[in-house]
């Protein structure tokens, strides 16, 4: 039983190795610069345009330029190149080297803004930069041999101590200086890393394929998130960042914060999978 993690360097990656390996899995990681093994993970092999999946029953794809910065011409090319280009070389690869399963990253991005819809994993493409990129990444996964069973994992913002998301947002409410985005009323779906990658290692051998949502049972509109962060840090969080401030500061990535996406995770749910963290209270006294 061996898994090959590519983006097995990275905060999501890293702690699906260290999952895996605990239930016994052999953890092969995939990454541009190979490091010694350990922490998780036996063997490293080097990312080329021909990876090595020989012996994988699994490859499960978490690379991604991360989105939380300007997105000039130059940073697109690197968002879609690691992920819609990682993917097509992965499924490229199989046609000769065949993996049973692929599980690959996608994003709550691919529904858009989408106000107070539930969305659930038959809810429709959305539109804007975001939900285009999700389609294309998860029709390059969609591109792999028939035989293989294929999941797309829709990941909401996810809260772990190692993570951007939850160090940017530590930082910002530990100084005080916390608030909503634009009005507050956009939902946010999240997720603790532990319950994220808790659900990668249940899909690698649930009987499960197509879109999954990854992200708690219970979203939060963007006000109700912040007052619940600032009451687990004791900090006030007064402040409010308007969507023009935003737009101003960040330029497009505000679109990600401002955008509504009331997910659900359904499918994992009726697959027999248990959060730990359901709740953002219990995820948020975890991380405190
Ligand atoms: P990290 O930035 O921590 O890790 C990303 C990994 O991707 C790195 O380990 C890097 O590996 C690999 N990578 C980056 N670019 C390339 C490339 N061009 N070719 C091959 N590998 C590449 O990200 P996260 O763990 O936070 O996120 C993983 C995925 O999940 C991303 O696609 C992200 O968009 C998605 N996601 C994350 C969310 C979050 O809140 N963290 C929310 C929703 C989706 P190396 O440098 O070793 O080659």
């Amino acid at each position: 039983r061996t898994v090959g993690i590519v983006g097995a360097s990275g905060f999501i990656g890293g702690e699906v190795a260290r999952q895996a390996s605990a239930l016994g899995w052999r953890v092969v990681g995939f990454s541009r610069s190979p490091q010694e093994p350990g922490d998780g993970i036996n063997e490293w092999r080097k990312w080329s345009e021909v990876p090595d999946l020989s012996g994988l029953r699994v490859v499960v794809n978490l690379a991604g330029e991360p989105v939380d910065q300007r997105w000039t011409e130059s940073a697109k090319r690197r968002f879609h190149e690691s992920r819609v280009g990682v993917t097509e070389i992965l499924t490229r690869a199989m046609l000769t080297s065949p993996v049973p399963v692929l599980i690959n990253g996608s994003a709550v991005g691919f529904y858009g803004d989408r106000g107070d819809e539930v969305l659930d994993e038959s809810a429709a493409a959305g539109d804007g930069y975001l939900a285009d990129l999700c389609r294309e990444w998860e029709s390059a996964a969609d591109a792999a041999p028939d035989a293989t069973r294929v999941v797309k994992l829709r990941t909401g913002v996810v809260l772990g101590s190692g993570g951007a998301a939850w160090k940017k947002m530590r930082t910002v409410f530990g100084f005080g200086l916390g608030g909503r985005f634009g009005d507050g009323r956009q939902w946010m779906p999240w997720i603790h890393v532990a319950d994220l990658a808790g659900g990668i290692v249940h899909l690698l051998d649930a009987d499960l394929d197509g879109s999954v949502n990854g992200s708690a049972p219970e979203p939060e509109r963007n006000a109700e998130f912040t007052r619940k962060l600032a009451s687990a840090l004791n900090r006030p969080a007064f402040f409010h960042a308007p969507a023009w401030g935003l737009k101003l500061g960040l330029g497009d990535f505000a679109s990600a914060l401002l955008a509504s996406q009331r997910a659900v995770p359904n499918a994992l749910l009726r697959s027999g999978f248990r959060f730990r963290y359901p709740t953002l209270e219990s995820a948020l006294a975890e991380l405190v």
